[in-house]
């Protein structure tokens, strides 16, 4: 993130940023985790689980804001976040 000048109180300022899990095993290949996440940090990976569907996997480790909507919407419960906060100068 760029800001097009330094604000006084950037020591202080932290970015949510997510770490996801997914409980392949879960997963039923839905693909709403995919097709909603507005950072498109998801896409339908070439694996199968033991029922048989292809499990989300994540394309870009940096990109999810952690807002939650795939952990939300997954029908399975086979999706989380880990909720991490970053510093403004570490991204
Ligand atoms: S928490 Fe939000 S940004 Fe992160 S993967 Fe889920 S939907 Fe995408
Ligand atoms: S929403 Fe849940 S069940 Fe559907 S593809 Fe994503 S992880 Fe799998």
């Amino acid at each position: 993130m760029k800001y097009w000048r330094k604000p006084l109180d950037l020591a202080g300022i932290r970015i949510p940023h997510g770490i996801i899990h997914i409980l392949q095993e879960r997963c039923k290949g839905c693909g709403f985790c995919i097709e909603f996440c507005p950072r498109r940090v998801l896409v339908v990976s070439d694996t199968y689980n033991s029922k048989g569907y292809h499990p989300p996997v994540v394309t870009d480790s940096t990109g999810c804001v952690s807002c939650g909507l795939c952990e939300f919407l997954c029908p399975e419960f086979a999706i989380y976040r880990e909720e991490e906060m970053l510093e403004v100068q570490s991204l």
